[in-house]
């Protein structure tokens, strides 16, 4: 059986911007991919990442990579196999770069030898595909392990990490310990964050891209109040009935319409919460590091506390079985649901926990976009975060957001001018003050949601990213040439 898997990834063009952003900066975008394009000539931009479903970068991906394929130039997704075991170490590399013991899994030679036995099955693959002169952006830890072989097979190698630590501790250093010596010959590296960029890396060519999100995905489209209503209810989040003309439509990626015809599975004592309700939402993996059981805690003792009276809680994740380089779900979520069972009854009646269908990625994403459109008040209650595309996107919806000031959240969000920030993700009365204080303000929520979309407009909109890749590839292409050039005259 193959390893590697292809994504397939349709075509969209960077002309549906022209209303967002302008023609001045459209007409850049097309030019500059224009001229790569010809640059490129036969090159294939491969993106190699671990998962198909689930988490940022496989959100980002299929809507970056449409954009370039829009524009001719040969872009793909190749996703990596791997057993339980390789994933079970990858994730405890991902929590020593935020900083965290995980399950303190030693990252020993045991480990190593697991991790490059995987990739390189992987990697064998991969030889057959890429040809020199190809470029390759890994994503992650996961996959960084590739990188010798491809550059030795004279591919380009960029690695692009989504994840890390604003400072440093043992575990940051574990972490950087396990994957330095795939990284050591990467010409060039990506992060999210200047903070992010660790010593191994930091010879002066990683660059900082932030994320962003796509305002035309089934994730971020705009979907009238009919249609979020009609989602919501379908899915059994919101209580019924339905609107007089229901509209289970969403556009998908390629241009044509889907259904949202699957339902949520949500754990709750009674009732959905009825259409006017105020909802708090937060939307994440089942992951430790996204606190779901502490916004829970925080949302319970506000409710305790007698205030405010009609406001329900729906946390909203991908069903444990999907995601398949993310082995913790399942426990994340069953310890949530434990947490969930000891809380008394009046408080359990108004928290709902969602799985979230994920057998089509794109229903998927039209259930988290209806169910984001509709919150009252969108929380991400991270203890650490790289970026924290779940922020961006309730942003971009106008919604008021009440998150961590961890990681990528703080360069989203600034304080009391379109979003608020929890100085201590661990404080659960400073949690409950602001939640309290944006559900009993609507006006002022409203006012934060309006500033928030115009900073994810000016800021997180996917064609800015994507100028900047294009670029990199670019300065990757001048800087082989320039390699020849100067070998040809030495000779
Ligand atoms: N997400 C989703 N369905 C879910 C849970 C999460 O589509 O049930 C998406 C979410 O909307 C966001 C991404 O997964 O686009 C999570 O990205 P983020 O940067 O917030 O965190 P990560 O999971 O990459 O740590």
């Amino acid at each position: 059986m193959s390893a590697l898997q292809e994504v397939p990834i349709g075509r969209r063009s960077l002309g549906v911007f022209r209303d967002l952003i302008g023609d001045e900066a459209t007409d850049a975008a097309l030019a500059a991919a224009a001229r790569l394009r010809a640059r490129l000539g036969e090159r294939v931009i491969w993106n190699i990442n671990s998962t198909a479903v689930g988490g940022g970068v496989a959100e980002m991906l299929p809507s970056l990579l449409g954009y370039v394929r829009g524009a001719d130039i040969d872009a793909r997704w190749l996703v990596i196999d791997g057993n339980p075991h390789f994933f079970h170490i990858t994730k405890r590399i991902h929590h020593a770069l935020h900083g965290s013991a995980g399950d303190g899994t030693p990252l020993d030679a045991a480990a190593r030898e697991v991790y490059e036995a995987t990739l390189h099955r992987n990697g064998q693959e991969l030889g057959a595909l890429l040809q020199p002169g190809d470029f390759a952006i890994l994503h992650d830890p996961q996959t960084a392990g590739l990188a010798p072989d491809l550059l030795d097979a004279g591919v380009h190698v960029v690695w692009r990490c989504h994840v890390g630590h604003d400072k440093s501790n043992t575990e940051v250093e574990n972490g950087w310990r396990f994957l330095e010596p795939y990284l050591r010959r990467i010409p060039v590296f990506v992060f999210s964050r200047e903070e992010y960029v660790p010593k191994y890396c930091d010879h002066g060519k990683s660059r900082i891209i932030q994320p962003s999100i796509d305002a035309f995905s089934p994730k971020n489209a705009a979907l009238d109040a009919n249609a979020v209503r009609t989602i919501l209810v379908h899915t059994g989040l919101v209580e019924g009935p339905m609107p007089a003309q229901p509209d289970h439509r969403f556009v998908r990626r390629d241009g044509s319409h889907g259904r949202v015809s699957r339902h949520a599975d949500v754990v709750r004592l009674g009732r959905a919460p009825g259409w006017d309700t105020p909802l708090v939402v937060q939307v994440s993996r089942w992951d430790p590091l996204k606190d779901m059981a502490g916004v829970m805690q925080g949302f319970a003792r506000l409710v305790d506390g007698g205030a405010p009276a009609d406001a329900e809680l729906v946390l909203a994740g991908p069903n444990v079985t999907a995601i398949a380089d993310d082995p913790e779900g399942a426990t994340v979520f069953a310890e949530v649901l434990e947490q969930w069972r000891a809380l008394p009854h009046g408080v359990r009646d108004r928290i709902h926990i969602a799985s979230l269908p994920t057998t089509d990625a794109e229903e998927n994403a039209a259930i988290v976009n209806a169910l984001q459109r509709h919150a009252a008040v969108v929380v991400q209650k991270s203890l650490h975060e790289g970026f924290g595309l779940t922020v961006t996107e309730a942003m971009w919806k106008g919604r008021a957001v009440l998150a961590s000031r961890v990681g990528g959240i703080q360069d989203q969000v600034e304080d009391g001018v379109n979003g608020l920030l929890l100085d201590d993700p661990a404080d659960l009365d400073a949690f409950g003050a602001r939640l309290r204080w944006l559900l009993e303000n609507p006006a002022e929520a409203r006012r934060l949601g309006e500033a928030a979309r115009e900073r994810v407009r000016e800021h997180f909109l996917g064609v800015r990213h994507l100028l900047r890749y294009l670029d990199l590839i670019e300065t990757e292409l001048d800087g082989a040439s320039s390699a020849t050039s100067s070998l040809a005259s030495r000779a």
